[in-house]
């Protein structure tokens, strides 16, 4: 089968959805039947990258093996192919986020591109200045506190710091205090890598408006556990990796009210992104091609597509509920280990669970569990105000992703038991 009939079809007519079938989800998923370390892989590391069903697999083979071709410059037939499949794949994403128009849809390498991206030319327009404030939280990611820092040779812009209390919940009273004459934007998490917590962005966004200043989302986490609506959120931008989703790895979105994404300049120069070029000056092209230059990741953007598809497959309440019932599960279970203390416990919580030890170096505990073929990330998560925030210098953490099932987490409590007889 064409991919570019599967992305066409579903845009044509409702997905229908399949049944919330957990054996017959993992036999979508290659991976997971391989073993580690002569086990079973347990694969509880989804919130630093998910595993990628057969059919996203096989999009991106298909793709190079009977439609490769560069886009948007050939007349030939397999350029306008390719051009048709990508330029489908950024319809899907728009309904996937269901954005107005796909023009409001570019595509980046990631999160990480999208901010970068932003920042970059949020800078070169003048939109922001030496002195001006961007209003963070606590808990972000370093691509959502670097990227603003490194802006005009260092340190020009100051992050004001939404808090958060023990939990690691936002604390949003004195939110307005933090907003001054020289705010330009707020640049929030709307779910922690490193602590799992769901942040109200609703109420964030509503706030920042009263006060006409623009909201970028980072939806790295939220995007593969909630459904993200950019006009029901009236977010200004937001920002996602394909590989959080069950996509590929190198390609992400970044979404942004048209207003503002005609008023950016370009983030990078290059092929693509011209209207007009002489060695005097040089005119660009409208949105999204303007922000796109150089030739992108064709494959990636179609398997990103198929991931959405396949996603949606699902009803999203049953995967919601299933990824909860793992965390509620996880949390008992993991509790009942003597010295095991949960960091992140927050009300609003989605399906990461971040955890120390008494007496056993996290780095130790996810050496050992991957004897047992088990899969979990020790270390800052790249949110190093989070650890400095619980004085701690690192975390164990597992994170679900809907093909986890409680008898991994059964496994990775028997290992941790065995780390902890064999470290103490
Ligand atoms: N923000 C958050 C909340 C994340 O979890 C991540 C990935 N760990 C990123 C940003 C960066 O994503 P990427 O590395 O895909 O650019």
């Amino acid at each position: 089968m064409n991919f570019f009939d599967v992305i066409e079809t579903e845009i044509k007519s409702p997905v229908e959805k399949r049944k919330f079938d957990i054996n017959q989800i993992r036999a979508d998923f290659p991976i997971l039947s391989r073993k580690v370390n002569g086990k079973p892989l347990v694969y509880l590391d989804n919130a630093a990258t998910t595993q990628k069903p057969d059919i996203v697999i096989e999009s991106i083979k298909h793709f190079y093996s009977e439609e490769n071709a560069n886009i948007h410059r050939g007349v030939h037939y397999l350029s306008e192919l390719a051009t048709n499949i990508y330029e489908t794949a950024r319809v899907r994403i728009k309904e996937f986020i269901n954005s107005p128009n796909s023009e409001q849809v570019i595509f980046t390498k990631g999160t990480t591109d999208g901010i970068n991206l932003l920042a970059t030319s949020m800078w070169r327009s003048g939109f922001l200045k030496d002195g001006d404030e961007v209003i963070v939280t606590e808990m972000e990611h370093h691509a959502n506190i670097v990227p603003w820092q490194l802006l005009g040779g260092g340190n020009k812009i100051k992050l004001k710091v939404i808090p958060m209390n023990e939990n690691g919940e936002l604390v949003l009273e004195n939110f307005e205090e933090l907003f001054s004459g020289r705010t330009k934007l707020v640049s929030v998490v709307h779910t922690s890598n490193a602590l799992g917590t769901i942040n109200p962005v609703e109420q964030i966004i509503k706030i920042a408006h009263e006060k006409n200043i623009p909201v970028l989302i980072d939806a790295a986490q939220s995007i593969q556990h909630s459904k993200i609506d950019v006009q029901k959120l009236d977010c200004d931008f937001l920002v996602f990796s394909g590989h959080k989703i069950y996509g590929p790895t190198g390609i992400g979105i970044l979404y942004g009210k048209e207003k503002y994404l005609n008023e950016l300049p370009p983030y990078q120069g290059g092929g693509d992104m011209i209207r007009d070029v002489s060695f005097e000056r040089t005119t660009f092209s409208n949105i999204p091609t303007k922000f796109e230059a150089g030739t992108p990741n064709i494959a990636g953007g179609i398997g990103l597509a198929v991931a959405l598809k396949y996603f949606r497959s699902f009803n999203l309440i049953d995967v919601i509920k299933y990824e909860n019932s793992l965390l509620e599960y996880a949390t008992e279970k993991l509790l009942e280990i003597e010295g095991l203390k949960i960091i992140g416990t927050a009300v609003e919580k989605t399906s990461v669970i971040s955890f120390v030890i008494k007496g056993l170096h996290p780095y130790d505990i996810g050496t050992i569990v991957d004897t047992e073929g088990i899969a979990i990330r020790t270390g800052h998560h790249c949110a190093q105000p989070v650890m400095k925030h619980f004085n701690i210098p690192a975390t164990a953490r597992a994170s679900f992703g809907f093909y986890n099932t409680k008898n991994e987490i059964d496994k990775l409590v028997s290992a941790l038991l065995k780390a902890k007889k064999m470290l103490s």
